[in-house]
């Protein structure tokens, strides 16, 4: 190992710290702000500005052990069929409120499985979703998939509305552990479900991996990411598990006792990132990977690379529309929440209440310091202000994670896996607290 390597810092590792897609961060949203602030906060963009769509599908066929995210398993089509038709109003309602001559850039349906609709329910959506915004000819359509999910009318059907990308979760391909997460899916499923959306003319492909899963061994990571390269994904995202079980009470049939420890999440995270370095993979941030042609590595290249509630992202867009049960909306003036149950979501936009429950208005200082956590989570590196405390982050510099020179805070290679803790040290919001984040490997 060279001297500058990372290596297992266990006070960073174990530290709780935000991933920093948004800031304020999620755990700062409070209820009282709604869609009379959102309104307000629309009126103040210009008018020509550029959006982002996010759709949320709140819908699985099961439930994966490991899941933190917004979803319910239905027991009938009728409640997508219900939720479909609330969505159809909040469309409407949402594409009314932005600002004159706006054009969409950038769609991204995620969930929940997006593949859970029949292929004449996507359409509907994006037929829905073209009558009320103007989609730019060229914009990047994202949808993210189950490969259990994936079928051939699934994927012409994505494709005859534009679909660009797709993004595959595939998390581990041993057996051991996909039985562990209630989530069987052998390789073979997956090259399929690449296979059947390539054949439609969905040529870009995304797979998401994980470490940290139960019966999880560097070995097994290895074996994964190496799989993800020779079925030719075009990114990989390498996220951790975040075990919180008294959170995510689907969680607890985990067994505690599997679960790889604090130094073996950080050794796998690195066997993830050399392996796929070793099969020509550019490192785009800290979890992220692209061919060295894709969009994102050239972004990361150029420094236009982002961050948003993906993860890192090529949208340049300010201005990101949330649709859906628990989306997410976003302005330079702050962030508002859909309600997060399906159900009480489709009764609200039935009734003409208001949908949006829960967010956090950003003053200009927020979005300033927004803007230097991203230049920090992007490229490794931001200039220091006035009002940052340097004593906050001595400890980063003592430790060799970061260095500063001339005015800016640039984060070494050894500090690279700890960029989310350098960053909490430069949030002035930012509180050690139990809990309230996952862990920063
Ligand atoms: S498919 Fe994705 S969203 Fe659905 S339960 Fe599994 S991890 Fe969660």
């Amino acid at each position: 190992m060279t001297k500058n390597a990372p290596r297992f810092l266990a006070r960073y590792a174990l530290e709780t710290v935000p991933r920093y897609t948004s800031y304020p961060p999620a755990t700062a949203f409070h209820e009282g702000i709604g869609l009379a602030d959102w309104s307000v906060w629309m009126q103040q963009q210009p008018a020509g500005s550029e959006l982002s769509l996010y759709i949320h599908i709140p819908f699985c066929k099961s439930m994966c052990w490991y899941c933190g995210c917004h979803t319910t398993i239905p027991n009938r089509h009728d409640r997508i069929a219900r939720y479909l038709d609330a969505l159809d109003t909040d469309i409407k309602r949402r594409a009314a409120l932005t600002p004159a001559d706006s054009r969409v850039s950038h769609i991204h349906f995620g969930g929940g499985s997006p593949d859970m609709l029949r292929p004449a329910e996507f359409a509907r959506i994006m037929t829905r979703l073209r009558a009320h915004f103007t989609v730019g000819t060229g914009a990047e359509i994202a949808v993210e998939l189950d490969p259990r999910g994936v079928t051939p009318d699934l994927c012409a059907a994505l494709a005859e509305h534009g679909v660009t990308r797709a993004s595959l979760g595939v998390q581990d391909l041993s057996s051991e552990v996909q039985l562990l997460i209630n989530r069987i899916q052998p390789r073979g499923l997956v090259e399929a479900a690449a296979d059947m959306l390539r054949a439609a003319g969905i040529r870009a492909i995304n797979m998401d991996m994980m470490y940290g899963l139960p019966a999880q061994t560097e070995t097994r990571v290895i074996a994964t990411a190496t799989a993800l390269a020779e079925m030719g994904a075009d990114r990989v995202s390498v996220f951790g598990y975040a075990h919180v079980p008294w959170f995510k009470k689907h969680q607890r049939a985990i067994p505690e006792t599997r679960l790889p420890g604090a130094s073996a999440r950080f050794d796998q995270m690195l066997a993830a990132a050399a392996t796929l370095g070793q099969a020509g993979y550019d490192a785009i941030g800290f979890d992220h990977f692209a061919c060295p042609d894709d969009p994102l590595a050239v972004a990361a290249r150029d420094g236009t690379l982002r961050r948003n509630f993906q993860g890192y992202t090529t949208d340049a867009s300010d201005l990101l529309v949330g649709l859906g049960a628990s989306a997410i909306s976003e302005t330079p003036q702050g962030y508002v929440q859909t309600i997060a149950d399906p159900v009480r979501y489709a009764e609200a936009v039935e009734s003409g209440e208001d949908m949006l429950t829960r967010g956090v208005a950003r003053s200009p200082e927020d979005y300033a310091t927004a803007t230097r956590l991203a230049d920090l989570l992007c490229r490794f590196e931001t200039e220091l202000t006035a009002s940052d405390r340097v004593d906050a982050l001595e400890p980063v510099i003592v430790d060799g994670l970061a260095r500063i020179e001339a005015g800016r805070l640039i984060v070494t290679a050894r500090g690279k896996p700890y960029v989310r803790n350098i960053a909490a040290r430069l949030d002035p919001a930012f509180q050690l607290a139990e809990n309230r984040h996952s862990t920063a490997v």
